[in-house]
């Protein structure tokens, strides 16, 4: 089994890099995605292969296109052409419901709790689509203990990082096999950013298969197996985060370089 991921930008080179896949079982398949706004192609020939319990940080400027990729690989968005395959099941024409009821979740950008709820209910509405598996209320509550004092609270009165924790056990609440985080410390104030950091550790520990939108490198590259830079809708540099530099990284986010990037070359 390989895995390996790669972007036809524009008349670029197709960069498809493959290696082992040290968890032997792939979860996600993508090949040649395609996504739009209108006329505009946010999402550009994507594909990558994504293996049990592997965590990849998807990095990337404003409107590279990580929040539409992340959309079509939830079915929130329609992809224009291409393919999702999750466990080997052809996905790509079905809708979000269908997908969590399968195993992908998305931890949308800005929350979007229920307000009026508090967080148990907050929770107990996820659990509506949820698999059976280990994820309760209760181990939900355990495994972000900064929520148990707060349950019977309303979401609106909790901070942003008590809300941005409801969000992601929310999530874990569907007992998904792959979680797609999107910019969960976006808008948080640094202490509420280590917190959320804190419990995403106890869900990378449970080994689930996630991709993480993350602005700040240096916490994409520690949380992460994988990194993967988006540019203009395209995969232009992927690799492990042990033997990425910040500089690479940096360099493909700008566009720099981007030929030497692109073919895999150090
Ligand atoms: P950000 O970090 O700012 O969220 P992103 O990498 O997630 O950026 P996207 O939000 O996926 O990027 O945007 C990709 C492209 O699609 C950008 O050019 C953006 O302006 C455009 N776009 C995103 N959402 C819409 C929309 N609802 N309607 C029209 N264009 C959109």
């Amino acid at each position: 089994m390989t895995e390996g991921m790669g972007s036809s930008a524009g008349e670029g080179p197709r960069a498809t890099l493959a290696r082992g896949n040290p968890r032997g079982v792939t979860v996600l398949s993508v090949d040649g995605l395609e996504a739009r706004h209108g006329l505009l192609p946010a999402v550009r020939g994507v594909s990558l292969v994504l293996g049990e319990g592997e965590k990849l940080a998807l990095v990337g400027a404003n409107g590279a296109g990580k929040t539409t990729l992340l959309r079509t690989l939830a079915g929130a968005h329609r992809a224009a052409a291409g393919t999702v395959r999750f466990d080997g099941v052809d996905v790509t024409a079905l809708p979000a419901h269908r997908r969590v009821g399968l195993g992908i979740v998305l931890v949308p950008e800005g929350r979007r709790l229920f307000p009026d709820m508090t967080v148990v209910e907050n929770l107990l509405v996820a659990g509506r689509h949820r698999r059976p598996g280990p994820w309760t209320v209760d181990t939900v509550l355990d495994a972000f203990p900064l929520l148990r004092p707060l349950r019977h609270r309303r979401a609106a009165t909790l901070s942003g990082g008590e809300q941005q924790a409801t969000a992601i056990g929310r999530a874990l609440m569907t007992n998904p096999r792959l979680v797609l985080l999107d910019e969960v410390s976006l808008g948080l104030a640094p202490l509420a950013v280590d917190t959320v950091y804190e419990s995403l550790a106890r869900l990378i520990a449970s080994g689930t298969t996630a991709i993480i939108v993350e602005q700040d490198l240096s916490r994409a590259m520690r949380i992460a197996d994988r990194v993967v830079c988006m540019l203009e809708g395209a995969i232009v540099l992927e690799g492990s985060a042990a033997e990425l530099t910040r500089e690479r990284v940096t360099a493909a986010y700008f566009g720099l370089a981007g030929d030497q990037v692109r073919s895999g070359t150090p």
